[in-house]
């Protein structure tokens, strides 16, 4: 049986991700036979090459971008000490945690007709693979995953910054940093940077908990850390993890017409995550630490990037850490994966405070992606590009909001100044500048374009079939989709075409026309997000949805992360209320290990709890000691064996607990998108109704 952690974490991985996918993810496919030939090369059956459009499309963004300005090429190579040999590093599961094996190919040429030249660029930036010196006393590891590791010296040892996500990876790192600079000295201290698991879940590969837990090793993080590590990405956890299908293209090999980097990094590995809570937080808005002898001061910026992040200056090195605040990318104030829309006046303030703080002075600046910025005047460039960056989006898309201009036209309305555009840290290999207008509207006014047609739409499938018999059926409109597919006006195409396959999803041809827009689309994103989710379309339109048996399992650091009050939250979200509109009852909770005390009533079809109160007269009062409720949040104890072993007791009505566990439903990450896509027959196994199921952790 594949594991959901699996089945979502290998695939990606793989080094030719279709041999590994393909025999379930063409088991009992309806897949037609081709008539026409496979384009050579391409990786899909049905892939066709760039159109002529497509090339004039790639052409011109050549001609326009600022590729006299070779910088990011000497910067991205500068320090390196050594490369790293093996291609692959192997997780302790036995398959391949980390494979820059299938991203050669990127390499082997200075074009590709189906790659925009910007994303091509930073694709193979981004192949830098190895050990490199920021400064003296200062390194990174790069390559290695998403994100990077970085290592600075101590007086007794090592402080680490954000190391990476998964431990396997991190343990290549360590052992490539010491055989070359190390000096055979341990880690000294480890600083998360921020909440994003690409920036601690690997974490277990360096240092044993209990150095932590006694205070030997201090784990420094922004105050409330734990809090935020998984809070951002439970609820809507399963929905987001199916996006991430799309946004980071999972099932696409990479290769010239499929996955080809995900611009913050080449992706994200596939080794074992785990989380050490920190011992040291930091809570003012400047704090000064000495880390193993190392004056740092850390600047709290919340609410940027993450929901809690940190920068970090070194004043003996003149060296500034920016975490995820600047890289060299445009971010993300919109995620398509999924995610509360950030603030980008905020993140432009911090960065701004940064500059004044300690970019005056500062003559290198690193991050937890892509490589260094040495020089003064080099470091206040990146600064005031990034800063006005984020402020511009914020306040030119609010100026024309402000003249009527709406979310479902801003990102055709919304520029950014030419002086940004000719910056290559500033272009959108993580953010979208379409997509981060478009969050800038959500954030301050909503979804609605305040016209009322939109105010109560129909559904997309409801609404179809009319526009489709208005149209004049299927025939016209493959005939009229085609013409303008052979036009290269493929968002009208696809405008169209759409409409028929919500119509008529079991329609092979529309389906398969469909596939052909969005990857003639897909070819043209610079935005390897955007890039991802029109060729994940087009495959899955192609190719159906994954099939095969999925069960869950969450790994323990990440269930000990979640609070029981958000535990319960998410249990309320996993209730099909439909199912509880005759039920009624009043629970107490009480976790004595930890002294927490909850009511949990279901009233009105509807599963609340308040954290701090005991009811009266409660129907079930349930006692069992945080601890061993995680057992039953990881899925490997239920609450009836809990009984049975005399680790929970109750008092009064325990059937409630039977009742409660009929109404709760499994989550599957295999929901349709694209319809008529849909051919599964595997289900999800969870072996308790109250399993915790925080979804994949997920990286940014
Ligand atoms: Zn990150």
């Amino acid at each position: 049986m594949t594991t959901r952690r699996q089945f979502l974490g290998t695939i990606p991985a793989a080094g030719a991700a279709l041999t590994v996918g393909s025999s379930f993810l063409l088991e009992g496919s309806s897949a037609r036979a081709e008539t026409t030939p496979p384009l050579a090369g391409h990786f899909h059956p049905k892939g066709k090459a760039p159109s002529k459009f497509t090339l004039d499309v790639l052409r011109n963004a050549k001609a326009t971008l600022p590729f006299s300005d070779t910088r990011d090429l000497d910067e991205q190579k500068k320090g390196l000490i050594a490369p790293m040999k093996e291609l692959q590093i192997k997780a302790d599961g036995g398959h391949v945690a980390w494979d820059m094996k299938r991203f050669q190919f990127l390499d082997e040429q200075d074009h590709f007709d189906s790659i925009h030249p910007s994303l091509l660029r930073q694709s193979k930036l981004n192949n830098n693979y190895g050990l490199y010196e920021v400064i003296p006393g200062i390194y990174q590891v790069r390559g290695f995953d998403l994100s990077d590791i970085t290592f600075v010296r101590g007086k007794t040892g090592w402080i680490v910054f954000d190391p990476l996500v998964t431990a396997e990876p991190v343990r290549a790192a360590w052992k490539l940093f010491q055989e070359h600079v190390g000096e055979g000295l341990p880690v000294s201290a480890v600083i998360y940077s921020h909440t994003h698991a690409d920036h601690w879940g690997g974490v277990r590969g360096l240092v044993d908990e209990a150095d932590v837990r006694s205070g030997k090793i201090p784990v420094i993080a922004p105050i409330d850390f734990m809090s935020f590590t998984i809070s951002e990405n439970v609820y809507a956890g399963n929905a987001m993890n199916r996006r991430l299908f799309y946004q980071y293209g999972l099932l696409l090999p990479a290769s010239p017409h499929g996955f080809v980097g995900q611009g913050l990094g080449q992706g994200i590995s596939a080794g074992s995550v785990g989380l050490i809570a920190p011992n040291r937080f930091v809570s003012d808005a400047i704090e000064e630490i000495d880390v193993d002898g190392v004056k740092m001061i850390f600047q709290n910026t919340p609410n940027t990037e993450a929901p809690r992040e940190m920068n970090t200056y070194i004043p003996d090195m003149k060296a500034l850490w920016m975490a995820e605040n600047v890289i060299a990318s445009l971010h993300n104030i919109y995620t398509l994966r999924g995610a509360p829309v950030r603030d980008p006046l905020n993140w432009s303030k911090y960065i701004a405070e940064s500059l004044h703080l300690f970019g005056k002075e500062a003559e290198v600046m690193f991050a937890s992606h892509h490589w260094p910025r040495w020089g003064n005047e080099r470091v206040q460039e990146v600064l005031r590009d990034q800063r006005d960056l984020y402020a511009h989006m914020n306040n030119q898309v609010l100026h024309f909001a402000n003249q009527g201009v709406t979310i479902n036209q801003i990102h055709n309305v919304y520029q950014l100044p030419k002086s940004i555009l000719q910056k290559w840290h500033c272009r959108g290999y993580h953010g979208s500048a379409e997509n981060n207008a478009r969050g800038v509207i959500q954030r301050f006014l909503g979804y609605w374009d305040c016209n009322p047609t939109t105010l109560i739409p129909l559904s997309p499938e409801d609404s179809a079939p009319l526009y489709v018999e208005m149209m004049g059926g299927s025939t016209k409109i493959i005939a009229k989709g085609r013409e303008l597919h052979d036009d290269g006006k493929y968002l009208l195409a696809s405008e169209i075409v759409n409409k028929l396959v919500q119509a008529e999803p079991g329609n092979a041809d529309a389906k398969d026309l469909l596939a052909d827009i969005f990857e003639q689309l897909g070819y043209q994103q610079e935005n390897p997000g955007l890039r991802n989710s029109f060729l994940a379309a087009a495959y899955e339109l192609r190719t159906g949805i994954p099939q095969g048996e999925i069960a869950d399992s969450s790994s323990p650091d990440v269930i000990r992360a979640m609070s029981t009050e958000l535990f319960l939250n998410f249990l309320a979200i996993r209730m099909d209320s439909r199912k509880a509109e005759d039920l009624r009852f009043t629970m107490n909770l009480i976790t004595p290990d930890n002294g927490e005390r909850f009511i949990v009533e279901l009233e009105n079809a509807t599963l609340t709890n308040i954290q701090g109160h005991q009811a009266e007269k409660a129907d079930l009062t349930l006692t069992i000691n945080r601890a061993d409720l995680e057992m039953t949040m990881m899925g490997a104890k239920t609450l009836e064996t809990q009984i049975a072993e005399g680790k929970a007791t109750f008092e009064g009505d325990i059937s409630i607990l039977g009742k409660l566990a009929a109404t709760m439903v499994d989550f599957d990450p295999r929901f349709e998108i694209m319809p008529g896509t849909k051919a599964r027959t595997g289900k999800v196994a969870h072996s308790d109704a109250y399993q915790a199921l925080p979804e994949r952790i997920i990286a940014e």
